[in-house]
């Protein structure tokens, strides 16, 4: 049991918008994720501009922030063996284009910056990831 993990996972705004968040609930519940706690909100841009800092040197970054500070999103924590990784390839490719046959993006992704969800890409950034959301 002793990697049993925690990640975080973002329905983003293009998802929430179209009213997805229940089937890709259901997505991860099916392959196996428990959905530990989750909340629904709308970010400050602010608060966007923080949880992509590592980007913001990147030409996408102010587009990247306000779109994800757009309409409301939904927050989880989900739990799993190898969950991090896991979820990273159940979620596809960055660009939906890109993605795998079975993955979230293939399936609801729009284009390489609306693509439905996020996801932490290491253990250490899904504790931080988790805190940002989580932390009371
Ligand atoms: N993104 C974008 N244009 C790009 C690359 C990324 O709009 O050329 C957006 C996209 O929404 C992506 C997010 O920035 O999900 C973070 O990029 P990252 O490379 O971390 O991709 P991810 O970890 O989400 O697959
Ligand atoms: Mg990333």
């Amino acid at each position: 049991m002793s990697n049993i993990e925690q990640t975080l996972s973002i329905i983003k705004p293009d998802a929430v918008e179209r009213n997805l968040d229940n089937e890709i609930k259901e997505m991860f519940k099916n392959k196996g994720f428990k959905i530990i706690k989750e909340k629904k909100i709308q970010m400050a841009k602010s608060d966007a501009e923080q949880f992509y800092k590592v980007h913001e040197t990147k030409p996408f970054y102010n587009d990247l922030c306000t779109y994800l500070s757009s309409g409301p999103i939904v927050a989880m924590i989900l739990e799993k063996k190898n969950s991090v990784l896991g979820n990273r390839e159940f979620m596809g490719a960055t660009n939906p284009k890109d993605a795998g046959e079975g993955t979230i993006r293939k399936k609801y992704g729009i284009s390489i910056d609306k693509n439905s969800v996020h996801g932490s890409d290491s253990i250490e950034n899904a504790k931080i990831e988790i805190d940002f959301f989580f932390k009371d």
